[in-house]
């Protein structure tokens, strides 16, 4: 099957200095905005308050909002002229999950993308070698996937659940992903630096049904095809089940393939020439 692509798009390697110095200049701002006005007894809190909430804001908000792109580039979509969308599964591999999964996919002769846990690759390698013989990628999701406090880790912590989830996959594949998506999408700007240094991209979404919050799968299937349009991203997991005990996560994806499939549209895996925004 042939996928006709619209324009041809080079990937930007690294962040630009002046984006670097912008962030850093930020942080030295924000630490040190509160201390100096105290040190000048500068106690006009009219302003006082509002600049010390505005500092932390321009920190903490790019940091915590999924997908921000306000510190460096999140792929959300790709440019295809096909009815063509990307799969994406988080948080796997997932035994009771993975296997139905491939074979949902086979059967609708879909490619996807996994975005593992290296600690549960560590525990079903299997799994992984499975995903990757059946013709889809894989791609890190961090070690041990802290989802509440990622956003606020330094380089150290994020170098280390980024570096030890790539030997996992080396170890368990021999082969070195080139993608991240962070836990619920959330990136500060050492994040940021840290793909760019690496050369690994960042991929967030642009379409999902919140599988994680909620149990309604007919809901969350029309919220997913409902805002589906070529070059979507869709975000979906591994591993949840409702108050039942039902596979949410395998209902959701039957019901995304057959739907789509319906519409016209294909699953691939897009080539990184064609990932949106560079
Ligand atoms: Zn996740």
């Amino acid at each position: 099957m042939s996928h006709e692509k619209s324009i041809t798009i080079t990937p930007k390697a690294v962040l630009t200095s002046a984006g670097r110095w912008f962030a850093l200049v930020l942080i030295f701002a924000v630490g040190l905005t509160t201390p100096v006005l105290l040190a000048f007894n500068w106690n006009h809190k009219l302003f006082f308050i509002p600049l010390e909430l505005a500092t932390k804001f321009l920190i903490v908000f790019p940091a915590v909002r999924a997908n921000c792109l306000w510190f460096g580039p999140v792929v959300t979509r790709f440019c295809t002229r096909e009815k063509a969308v990307w799969l994406t599964f988080d948080d796997g591999p997932y035994p009771e999950d993975t296997l139905q999964l491939l074979a949902l996919l086979k059967i609708h002769n879909a490619h996807a993308t996994f975005f593992v846990i290296g600690r549960q690759v560590q525990r079903y390698p299997e799994l992984a070698r499975a995903i990757l013989r059946d013709g889809h990628t894989l791609a890190n999701h961090t070690q041990t996937h802290p989802v509440l406090f990622f956003w606020s880790f330094f380089k150290t912590r994020l170098t280390r659940e980024i570096d030890q989830c790539n030997k996992a996959l080396r170890e368990a594949t021999g082969e070195q992903p080139r993608w991240f998506r962070a836990p619920a999408g959330m990136a500060n700007m050492f994040l940021h630096f840290l793909m760019c240094d690496r050369k690994i991209k960042l991929i967030g979404w642009s379409a999902r049904g919140f599988d994680g919050l909620f149990q309604n799968t007919e809901a969350m299937a029309n919220r997913i095809c409902n805002s589906i349009q070529p070059g979507a991203i869709i975000l979906l997991h591994e591993g949840r089940r409702d108050r039942e005990g039902r596979p949410i996560n395998l209902i959701l994806t039957e019901m995304i393939l057959t739907r789509l499939t319906a519409k016209g549209y294909v699953f691939i895996v897009p080539d990184e020439s064609e990932m949106l925004p560079v």
